[in-house]
């Protein structure tokens, strides 16, 4: 090792429990955490599994609140509380991606009631104390201790009916927080080698699972590789990747796990110069001399998005999204630069390989 080693790590305080037919611990891991009646919360599209999931649990339910929507709606916040506070819920169980953890967050945030997650895409959310609420056109998001879920069940079986396309971005969002817990400011050993293992997995899990999606195993590598991303998430600061796609989803309504998938190779390739130590871990995890080519390679052979165009964003946004990604400053390997942001963002949007070049 060359570099000089100097770092802060903080361990996030929660229970994970993994492996096929987990969710049959749920009972176990409330009474783990003290919690008696759980609201359990989910899309609508979550709302079969989210039921048998309640039905199991007996008296044990205050009810299903089946109204979670992406980026978490303040109205949609509100009605769910009033839900929890209506069934007289003493914590809440999330069944979902994202978007029902970060509602169970919102109402966590206001009643400080606990949280177990039972994630059911690769979003890594469940793993993080950010809260975002969204309102006016406008995402708020801050951190707060009280949004961490105390539990957390991974259990691939829930996972089996996850699309492959959607598996293949919400896997490539997951492999986005490895990438730049990589080179975050409060990067640590600990968190690399979680970032590393987390990559490799997912690259090892994805082809397996589009090519078959009800592939136990593949399934197990996907949500594990889900876990150590979204534990390097929580863990470390992230940069001018997690900005963009913050600012192409909060002000330009892009679906989150594709633009992750597309903006990725981009931002790696424009990083790459100056983060020899993530290029190295990725260059391991994904066996190839160009991570970036590889990402952008995987995800067009398995079927996801190329471009921002092709997601909705029109070639007019494009200087509005570079204003607003160069704004603040904010920690990255390479200066932001409005030159470097649209050099990446035009590359998006089209479509076309990464530029490895350093451009
Ligand atoms: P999502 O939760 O919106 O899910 C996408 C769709 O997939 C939904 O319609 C859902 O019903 C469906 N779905 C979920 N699991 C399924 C399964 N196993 N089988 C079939 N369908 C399934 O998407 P997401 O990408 O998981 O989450 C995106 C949201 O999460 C965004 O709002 C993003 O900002 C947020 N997020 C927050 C954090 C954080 O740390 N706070 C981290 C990552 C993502």
């Amino acid at each position: 090792m060359t570099t000089k080693l100097e770092f802060t790590y903080q361990a996030l305080p929660m229970r994970v429990r993994f492996g096929a037919g987990s969710i049959s611990c749920l009972r176990e891991e409330m009474d783990a955490i003290g919690l008696k009646r759980a609201l359990v919360l989910c899309t609508p599209g979550r709302q079969d599994t989210a039921r048998l999931i309640a039905e199991a649990l007996g008296d044990r339910v205050a009810g299903v609140h089946a109204g979670a929507r992406m980026h978490v709606p303040a109205d949609v916040a509100q009605r769910a509380r009033e839900a929890a506070s209506w069934a007289g819920a003493d914590g809440y169980v999330a069944v979902g991606g994202g978007s029902a953890i970060g509602l169970s967050k919102a109402i966590a945030l206001a009643s400080g009631l606990p949280i177990i997650a039972v994630p059911t895409t690769y979003s890594g959310s469940e793993m993080t104390p950010v809260w975002g609420l969204s309102e006016n056109g406008e995402k708020r998001t801050g951190t707060d201790a009280r949004v961490l879920p105390r539990s957390v069940i991974y259990d691939p079986e829930l996972t089996l009916a996850l699309p492959p396309t959607m598996s293949v971005t919400s896997g490539m969002n997951a492999v986005a927080h490895a990438v730049e817990a990589l080179y975050a400011p409060d990067a640590s050993p600990v968190i690399s080698l979680m970032a590393e293992e987390g990559a490799r997995a997912i690259a090892h899990g994805l082809p397996r699972v589009v090519a078959e999606p009800a592939d136990g195993d593949g399934r197990a590598a996907m949500l594990y590789g889900a876990w150590l991303c979204g534990a390097c998430l929580g863990a470390t600061t992230m940069s001018l990747h997690h900005k963009l796609c913050h600012i192409l989803g909060g002000s330009f309504g892009l679906p989150h796990a594709d633009t992750h998938t597309v903006v990725l190779p981009h931002v790696l390739a424009f990083n790459t110069p100056a983060a020899p130590a993530m290029t190295a871990a990725l260059r391991r995890a994904l066996d190839t001399d160009s991570p970036a080519r590889e990402l952008h390679a995987l995800g067009t052979a398995l079927g996801a998005p190329r471009s921002l165009s092709e997601l909705g964003l029109r070639e007019a946004d494009l200087d509005l999204a570079v204003e607003l990604a160069t704004r603040n400053p904010y920690a990255n390997p390479r200066p932001v630069t409005p030159e470097g942001v649209r050099h990446i963002l035009d590359a998006a949007f089209t479509g076309r390989p990464p530029d490895e070049s350093g451009a």
